[in-house]
């Protein structure tokens, strides 16, 4: 079971979005599990501060270092020796998530994962509490809370059990190598005299298969 702790001060984000489909049908069957901690119970101002003004000047707030290292020091002490675990910052200008990358974190045991905000994170988070910095695309969202939701998402769909049978065997193939897809079509036969391909519809299952071989994109 891989289990995910996600450190965030916008803890409610997550409420609607594990409680549908797969991810909730997940949780229920125990194949992952997922705790979302409010970053402010590990503060120790009575205004449970998160986010001070930046060294140097300028613009906007950045979150601080002390509550995020209490965190992360309390999640990863629980079981440390047995489980294998990473700790994950979001930060827009990191190396960007892939589906190789999924494949390596679902071998894992324990996922922390770490949501900015603001102007972004005292960079001695990224330096000495996190084994890696991740981004999800070259674009600035306003927290790691998305982030944190799609490697849930792609982590999740490797785990045995999560996906459809089908689904799942078709990317043991090419297991940690991408994840192959081709385009797919279903009934009606034409619509709007929008045919789908007669090879599809020919029980060829050769002729199929090289056409989606042709068509194929490999999603690294
Ligand atoms: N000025 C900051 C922007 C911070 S955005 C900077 O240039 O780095 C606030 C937070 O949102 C970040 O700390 C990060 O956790 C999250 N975030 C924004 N865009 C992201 C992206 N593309 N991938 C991953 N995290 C992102």
């Amino acid at each position: 079971m891989i289990k995910f702790d996600i450190i965030t001060i916008f803890p409610e984000i997550f409420d609607s979005y594990f409680k549908e489909s797969l991810i909730k049908r997940a949780l229920d069957k125990r194949l992952i599990k997922i705790n979302i901690h409010n970053l402010r119970k590990w503060t120790k101002d009575k205004h449970h501060t998160v986010d001070d003004k930046p060294f140097g000047g300028g613009l906007g707030m950045v979150m601080k270092v002390e509550p995020i290292y209490r965190a992360v020091k309390e999640l990863s002490s629980l079981k440390k020796e047995l489980s294998s675990s990473r700790v994950i910052l979001f930060s827009p200008g990191a190396k960007k998530f892939n589906q190789k990358m999924a494949y390596k974190f679902s071998k894992l045991d324990h996922l922390i994962l770490i949501c900015g905000r603001y102007e972004g994170v005292d960079e001695r988070v990224a330096k000495y509490i996190a084994d890696e910095e991740i981004s999800i695309g070259d674009y600035v969202l306003m927290g790691g809370e998305i982030p944190a939701m799609i490697v849930v998402e792609a982590v999740s769909r490797l785990v045995p059990g999560i996906v459809g049978k089908t689904q799942f065997l078709k990317e043991r193939v090419t297991e940690g190598k991408g994840f192959v897809e081709y385009p797919q079509y279903t009934r009606p036969e034409i619509f709007n005299k929008w045919p789908v391909p007669k090879i599809l519809m020919s029980g060829n299952h050769k002729k199929i298969e090289e056409w989606r071989k042709e068509h194929q994109k490999t999603i690294e």
